[in-house]
């Protein structure tokens, strides 16, 4: 018995209270780290990353909204807008009605990451007229009114930017497709309509598209997360939130709103840029670099030309045509960040001489309309001696 009792008391001192072992075994803890969204500026503006359409805890979401704030500072975002339902309040037996606080407590998070956090409602009614969201908000809680048109001119004279949510969403839409009725003619007429969400979570409505070209509406592109994003989108593989890229002449609220209202924006969605070609060809040209240019071609020979993409986003070509001079791949895929080979060969039928060529080619997920993809008119200079 005596025996054993030194062992007893030298037992606690040879088990410290932390094992050295297994604390290098752990992870390190998560990195709050942000990922940038290479995509470039058109002339004059710059290109801001915004989410315009976010649930919290304030009524279906499942997230508390200082963490919606740092999951977009994360992601790359420069914007975002946080949009409560205001007749859907499914926690308030456990969190009381209060249509602002979630954008005050989204901002106070914004604010310490420099992420510009918009106070904003989703208008949540039978269609028509549907969701609707008004963003740029004063004040939430006089949208809280029983009429739906109440409701969206309680946001209008708040100076709110008004579009239409999810027009396609399969619970209101007529066998799945989009119907625009006599009331979004009504307050299209009467100044209230702004916008459309042509992408809404995995999402995209090719009528909404049309209508924004037709009816001259801001095209958006929202998320509509309720859950964590994570759960949501594959961040860590290259998935990406939809957003709305807006082409603001600074990196502010004010102009955010003018850039909206003005039409200046495009969906960013799955890897598709959905919008008008005076931003879209820009956003491609700035993109791309032949970084071998002025290469030869004699006779039947080959030229690897090299093309770089610096932006963040991957670009699929399709050949629309052919040129009598060079053969060319049917399907050239530009990754983001990468330089890839495009192995050109002479047909033998060209005459001497230099030359411009055209590459007869459309960008597949570039968008400047319903299944109309962005054609190519970018020149590369092809040398030529036969
Ligand atoms: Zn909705
Ligand atoms: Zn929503």
């Amino acid at each position: 018995m005596n025996r054993a009792l030194p062992l007893l008391l030298i037992l606690p001192m040879l088990a410290p209270a932390h094992s050295p072992t297994l604390d290098r075994r752990l992870p390190a803890p998560a990195t709050r780290a942000r990922t940038e969204i290479r995509i470039p500026d058109p002339p004059g503006l710059i290109t801001l990353k915004c989410d315009l359409h976010i649930h919290t805890v304030f009524s279906d979401g499942l997230v508390w909204p200082s963490v919606r704030a740092e999951e977009a500072w994360r992601e790359g975002l420069d914007a975002i807008a946080i949009t409560d339902h205001i007749e859907y309040q499914p926690h308030k037996d456990d969190l009381p009605t209060k249509h602002d606080r979630a954008t005050d407590i989204a901002r106070g998070a914004g604010q310490s990451l420099g992420l510009i956090v918009i106070r904003g409602s989703e208008i949540t009614r039978s269609m028509p007229p549907g969701h609707l969201n008004g963003i740029f908000l004063t004040n939430c809680s006089l949208l809280e009114v029983d009429a739906w048109h109440d409701a969206i001119k309680a946001a209008h004279d708040q100076g709110a930017f008004i579009f239409w949510n999810h027009p396609g969403w399969e619970s209101q839409a007529t066998n799945g497709i989009a119907v625009w009725y006599p009331e979004h003619s009504q307050i299209l007429a009467e100044g209230m309509l702004h916008g459309i969400e042509v992408v809404n979570g995995r999402s995209y409505y090719p009528e909404a598209h049309r209508w924004a070209i037709e009816k001259k509406l801001a095209i958006v592109s929202n998320s509509d997360i309720h859950a964590p994003m994570h759960m949501d989108y594959h961040l860590r593989d290259g998935d990406h939130r939809p957003m709305t890229l807006v082409f603001a002449k600074e990196r502010t609220p004010d102009a955010i709103h003018e850039a909206l209202r003005e039409r200046r924006s495009a969906a960013f969605a799955g890897g598709f840029v959905v919008g008008d070609e005076t931003f879209l060809r820009p956003i491609f040209e700035k993109s791309i670099r032949i970084t071998n240019p002025g290469f030869a071609i004699k006779g039947k020979g080959r030229v690897l030309v090299q093309i770089a993409n610096d932006s963040g986003i991957d670009f699929h070509l399709g050949r629309t045509g052919e040129l009598a001079e060079v053969t060319l791949p049917k399907e050239i895929t530009l990754p983001a960040g990468k330089t890839v080979i495009l192995d050109v060969r002479g047909t033998g039928a060209a005459p001497a001489g230099e030359r411009r060529l055209t590459l007869p080619y459309a960008v597949k997920n570039l968008l400047v309309g319903p299944d109309q993809p962005l054609a190519m008119r970018r020149q590369s200079s092809v040398p030529r001696v036969n």
